[in-house]
Parts: structure tokens; C-alpha cells; sequence
């Protein structure tokens, strides 16, 4: 079952501490060539790489992959989970209102957390998550004269 993985990928698993399977391996690979994918597109590409796995089968993958820190859950508001590979950087996001397409912003000083609270309130803060919402290039020019709704 495990022949047609890439090493590297299989290595990748097994080093997170995770035990390799063909739908976690293909599940990777998935998020990783996606563009901050919804869990339908993931259980596509996923089918698509090694046949039939449960929707069940694929959360089960992504929170276990997305728990060890080999892939990336970002939940704008009112939006659908989305995952991605690019993990480790504090990175933010910025989302358009109206087609719900997701871009990366590079964290504005290149380290976690990125911005100092105005206030700490005695945390030891290691993370900012900052999501920018606007209007994507291709909305912006489709002119619509209403937003539906
Ligand atoms: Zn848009
Ligand atoms: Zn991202």
C-alpha cells in the first residue's frame, strides 16, 4: 500500500511522529501544491492520488498532519477551513470579501509574533494572526455595479 510514496514524503511523516499512510502522504503532497485548499478540494486531490478515501478519513489526516505542525489551518471569518504547506512562519492572509479567494502576506518583520501588543496583559505572546480583508484584482475589475446581498 505504501509503494507508490515518495521517501521524502513518507520520511516527513514518520519524522513528525506520525505512522505513513498512502491518504496522509497523498494528503500532503495535496495541501501542498494547493493554493489554501477547502477540505472538498483536499478530498479531491487526495482521491485523485491513491482512489477512494472518506471525507472521515481525510479530517482524521488533516488534523493529525495539521497537529504536527506539517500543514497549516487558517479559518477566515464566516469561511470554510482552509490548509496549507507553507507552516512555520507567521505569515498572515488576506482574504476578498467577495469571492473568498485567500493570498499570503508576509509577516511584516519576517519573525513571529511580528506585532507587539499595545498591551500584553502578562502573556508571553508567540504569535500574531492577522487577517487583512479587502477586494481581490479580478472583483475589483469585474464590475459589479452590487455586491449580491
Ligand atoms: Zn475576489
Ligand atoms: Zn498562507
Amino acid at each position: 500500500m505504501t509503494e507508490s510514496l515518495i521517501p521524502a514524503i513518507a520520511a516527513e511523516l514518520r519524522g513528525a511522529g506520525l505512522r505513513v499512510t498512502a491518504a496522509r502522504a497523498a494528503l500532503l503532497e495535496t495541501v501542498r501544491e494547493g493554493d489554501h485548499l477547502g477540505v472538498e478540494a483536499i478530498a479531491a486531490g487526495v482521491r485523485d492520488r491513491v482512489g477512494h478515501v472518506s471525507l472521515q478519513a481525510v479530517y482524521d489526516a488533516l488534523h493529525a498532519l495539521t497537529a504536527a505542525g506539517l500543514i497549516r489551518r487558517i479559518e477566515p471569518a464566516d469561511s470554510p477551513a482552509r490548509f496549507e504547506g507553507r507552516v512555520g512562519d507567521n505569515h498572515h492572509h488576506v482574504v476578498c470579501r467577495s469571492c473568498g479567494v485567500v493570498a499570503d502576506v508576509d509577516c511584516a518583520v519576517g519573525e513571529a509574533p511580528c506585532l507587539t501588543a499595545s498591551d500584553d496583559r502578562g502573556f508571553s505572546i508567540d504569535e500574531a494572526e492577522v487577517v487583512y480583508w479587502g477586494i481581490c484584482p479580478s472583483c475589483a475589475t469585474a464590475e459589479v455595479p452590487d455586491r449580491q446581498q
